[in-house]
């Protein structure tokens, strides 16, 4: 069965020239970059250029690039070490549509004594900026905003943001893991301090993920030991890993304008055709500025596990907004806060594209879907009684 992938917020096929890029370094050039000698120190060379890509992608200067192990990690290292920089201040300002990544941590922050305050969206997932400033106060060490939403696609206005932080002297760090490669990103222009990304989302493999620390941004590394990441994240670097995710970010910016125009405009097609052939449909965060990559659509009165698997035996791969990874059937917290009615969030899909789909996968679904969804409202006493 040829597989339709449509799910690259999840995570996303490595570039074949990645792949080539990174191969080297595991059974030729496998020496440690941090060693003295010259066999190490090829490796070394590699991941300097790696670094330098890296920067090159963010507007960056390679010294602000510390490597880690995933967005999850750049993460947690960001908040952690604004709340030992700044220990006088006790409280975090998040959002309340923030990956695990960040509101699992934030929250398990306030066992240790610390405030939290989660901001809400409005019902198109649009930051609710007045809330911000009102919750901002000289007791805040770090505001944590995610760039773009990973199951809207949503784009807060985290430059806005970071200097309303910047403003009460408060550390501001954004979650960019979908962002990055997916819209410009320019830290030179900007006052976010911190800044995380992930490999594997951007055609790099999984177990890479680099954390962005502005120049003078005062620093606590999570992981201690070695002097790797000048002794700002000890650890054996994963070189092949940071070799190839240089290489990824080198070829993210090459198709940026690719990613904002012709995948922008296949789903934007999808979103229109699904919309003009299904009734009951709505798309999640329209009418807010989105990813051009991804769109996630409401079909009331259908359940989106249903969807999926149906989806899923024609080679078609999504993913549903209520993510039930804890096996409970409750809708994402995403879409709960931004007010989806049940009936929508329950039967939300997530179709999230890359600079690999092509028309004619885009076209297999505009014609698969709409015939699934009506199947299974006919199959739910629901579905009938609403659609009567
Ligand atoms: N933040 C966001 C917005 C994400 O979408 C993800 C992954 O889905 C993460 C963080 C975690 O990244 P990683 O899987 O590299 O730990």
């Amino acid at each position: 069965m040829q597989v339709i992938y449509l799910d690259n917020n999840a995570t996303t096929k490595v570039d074949e020239a990645v792949f080539e890029e990174m191969k080297p370094y595991f059974c030729e050039l496998y020496g440690n970059p941090s060693s003295m000698h010259y066999f190490g120190g090829q490796v070394q060379s590699k991941t300097t250029e790696a670094r330098k890509r890296v920067a090159d992608l963010l507007g960056a200067s390679p010294d602000e690039i510390i490597f880690t192990a995933c967005g999850t990690e750049s993460d947690n290292t960001a908040i952690r070490s604004a709340l030992e920089v700044l220990p006088d201040r006790r409280h975090i300002i998040t959002s309340r549509v923030e990956h695990p990544a960040v509101l699992t941590q934030c929250r398990n922050l306030t066992a240790k004594g610390y405030r939290v305050t989660e901001i809400g969206v409005d019902g198109a997932g649009r930051l609710d900026m007045d809330e911000y400033k009102k919750a901002i106060d000289d007791d805040t060490a770090i505001v944590s905003f995610m760039w773009a939403n990973n199951e809207t696609g949503v784009i807060f206005p985290v430059e806005e943001a970071a200097a309303i932080a910047k403003a009460n002297g408060a550390l501001f760090h954004t979650d960019a893991v979908q962002a990055v490669g997916k819209i410009p990103i320019n830290m030179a222009a900007s006052k976010i301090d911190m800044l995380s990304l992930s490999g594997h989302k951007l055609h790099a493999p999984k177990g890479i993920g680099a954390l962005y620390v502005r120049k003078g941004t005062p620093f606590r590394p999570l992981m201690v030991g070695g002097h790797q990441e000048k002794s700002r994240r000890a650890g054996t670097e994963n070189a092949a890993a940071i070799i190839a995710l240089g290489k990824a970010c080198q070829l993210a910016g090459q198709f940026m304008e690719a990613e904002n125009t012709t995948v922008k405009a296949k789903c934007n097609h999808l979103e229109k055709e699904l919309l003009a052939a299904i009734p009951h449909a709505r798309i999640n965060g329209g009418g807010a500025d989105r990813l051009p990559n991804t769109t996630s659509i409401a079909f009331e009165f259908v359940e989106g596990e249903a969807i999926l698997l149906l989806l899923s035996e024609l080679g078609i791969c999504a993913s549903s907004g209520s993510a039930c990874t804890s096996g409970s059937l409750e809708p994402s917290h995403v879409l709960r806060a931004m007010g989806v009615p049940f009936t929508c969030a329950h039967g939300s899909i997530r179709f999230s594209l890359s600079r690999y789909t092509t028309d004619a996968e885009i076209d297999a679904v505009i014609k698969e879907l709409p015939a699934i969804i009506a199947r299974l409202r006919q199959m739910s006493p629901f579905g009938r009684e609403f659609l009567k």
